[in-house]
């Protein structure tokens, strides 16, 4: 079995108590690895080496300087992208094509986005309705930022956080997903090779009640980013709040992709599918209720049910996989949970509806592609996160109705509309609560715009210029130009 380590300072270590957990591979749910089992005296470590870079070699550097270095490792990741993508195939599950055809290239443009913005951050002279005050804003790096990544997406979800945070000028501790360290201690590596002094990026591994909490308690810690669920992010809050410590929280959806009778149902139908099934739905932002015009509603189900009655299941490095399997074992049992609430709640699977078994396999965590109807917005199944792949479908009359199912929910992450109408592309998406908003498209996230959650979906934003804010002390300074200097 592979035996990964932690990086904290200089060191490529064990934890201190030399205690391992076994990470699985979802297509055959066998263990594959061990990662260590940091506690407490581990994630303080690797805090205090954090705040020792920040006060020694990484704190002299000038923000131009720190774009180079970013830059450096986006060419290393590019450089590294066959190890990278081996470790999320194996550890997470996600498809290979997925990875290859964009978006490992995705995770490297979020460091070249932000060493670009790194020396742009620009602060503000104010006019002061005082004689002789002189007003101006700068900017100034919080200190030690801890990043706290699911098991999902674990490189991409990482580095959201890691490029604004070190851009800014700060030091980070990572603790990834007990389920899905490895890609992450592999992206460790490569920031010793691309020049970046010790302890400025330190990685902790374990499980979020001991080692997380350890770091979001820690006095030395000023800044906390998470993306996870809603009762991990709770608990982050929490806790960080206890030391008046900023939080950004990303979490959870169950975002509306509305299909008015006007769309071009082609593309509707692609966007609502890659919306749901790509990633086995295991994404905040998948377009998990389904609320098309009742006019074409039958036709559109019958069509999207076609178009995945084929969907290829199986082994997520092969290219002809369609569809991978769930991430980790409990997330499995919760989908499967799910399923059989539909059931209990008097839902119709017209698609799917239970465990899949490809490949001949009897190990792997698979889920059919499912799509449930006899749905109202009020049941369990409509309101809660699955995380899987499991769309619900619920018809519509009027723009009225289609706008106010879609915001009776708790979460507001995201929304698309399908319409070739320009009033419903001009006119609904202002009224629909969601941080992101859809016309004709699904799943367009890029480094450059924000992203992030209205209502239980989250605190702040991720990407974008603004995000860089996020990790970044305003300090007002005010000079008075009436009293003599020399
Ligand atoms: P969690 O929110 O529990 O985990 C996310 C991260 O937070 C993990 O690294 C976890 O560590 C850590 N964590 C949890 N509790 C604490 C704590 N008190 N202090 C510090 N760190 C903590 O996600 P789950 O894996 O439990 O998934 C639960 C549900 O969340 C899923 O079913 C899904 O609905 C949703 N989810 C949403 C995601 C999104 O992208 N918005 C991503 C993943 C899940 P550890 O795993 O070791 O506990």
């Amino acid at each position: 079995m592979r035996k990964f380590l932690m990086t904290i300072g200089a060191d490529r270590c064990p934890a201190l108590a030399d205690e391992w957990i076994e990470t699985e591979n979802p297509y055959t749910g066998e263990p594959w690895a061990v990662i260590p089992r940091g506690r407490e005296a581990d994630a303080y470590l690797a805090v205090e080496a954090a705040h020792e870079a920040g006060k020694g070699a990484w704190g002299r550097l000038t923000a131009t300087e720190r774009g180079r270095l970013l830059h450096r490792l986006a060419q290393l990741i590019r450089e590294n992208s066959d190890t990278l993508v081996d470790l999320e195939v194996t550890d997470v599950g996600r498809r290979r094509t997925e990875l290859e055809g964009g978006a490992l290239e995705y995770i490297a443009s979020y460091y070249e986005y932000y060493a670009g913005l790194a020396d742009k951050v620009e602060g503000q002279v104010t006019p002061v309705d005082r004689p002789g005050m002189l007003h101006y804003t700068t900017y100034q790096p919080m200190g030690v930022v801890v990043c706290i990544v699911p098991w999902n997406g674990p490189l991409l979800l990482a580095s959201t956080k890691i490029a604004p945070a070190l851009a800014a000028g700060n030091t980070v501790v990572v603790k990834p997903s007990e389920f899905a360290s490895t890609s992450i201690l592999a992206l460790a590596e490569l920031f010793d090779e691309a020049g970046f002094p010790p302890g400025v990026l330190n990685v902790v591994t374990g499980y979020g009640n001991e080692v997380g909490s350890a770091l979001t308690s820690h006095p030395l810690v000023r800044k906390v980013a998470f993306t996870g669920g809603n009762a991990g992010g709770a608990a982050v809050a929490r806790s960080a709040a206890e030391g008046f410590r900023s939080v950004t929280l990303e979490l959870g959806g169950k975002s509306p992709n509305i299909v008015f009778a006007d769309a071009d149902l082609d593309a509707a139908l692609a966007g609502v599918s890659l919306g749901i099934f790509s990633t086995s739905g295991q994404s905040c932002m998948a377009g998990s209720r389904l609320l098309v015009h009742r006019s074409i509603a039958d036709e559109f189900v019958d069509r999207l049910v076609a178009s995945m009655r084929d969907a290829t299941l199986g082994d997520p490095g092969e290219p002809t996989t369609d569809i991978g399997p769930i991430s980790t074992r409990t997330q499995f049992a919760a989908v499967l949970e799910h399923l059989d609430v539909a059931r209990r709640e008097g839902a119709t699977a017209v698609l799917g509806g239970a465990r899949a078994l490809p490949d001949g396999g009897e190990k792997g965590w698979f889920v059919q592609p499912t799509i449930l109807t006899n749905v109202t917005n009020d049941m369990r199944i409509a309101r809660e996160e699955i995380f899987g792949p499991v769309l619900v479908v619920i018809p519509f009359d009027t723009d009225d109705e289609a706008v106010a199912i879609a915001n009776d929910t708790n979460f507001g992450l995201a929304a698309a509309i399908w319409t070739s109408s320009l009033a419903r592309a001009v006119g609904i998406p202002p009224r629909l609560e969601a941080g992101t908003v859809w016309v004709n498209a699904y799943r367009v996230v890029s480094a450059m715009f924000p992203f992030g959650g209205m209502k239980d979906s989250g605190v702040g934003r991720e990407n974008g210029t603004a995000a860089i804010k996020e990790y970044l002390e305003t300090k007002s300074i005010i000079i008075n130009a009436t009293v003599r200097t020399r």
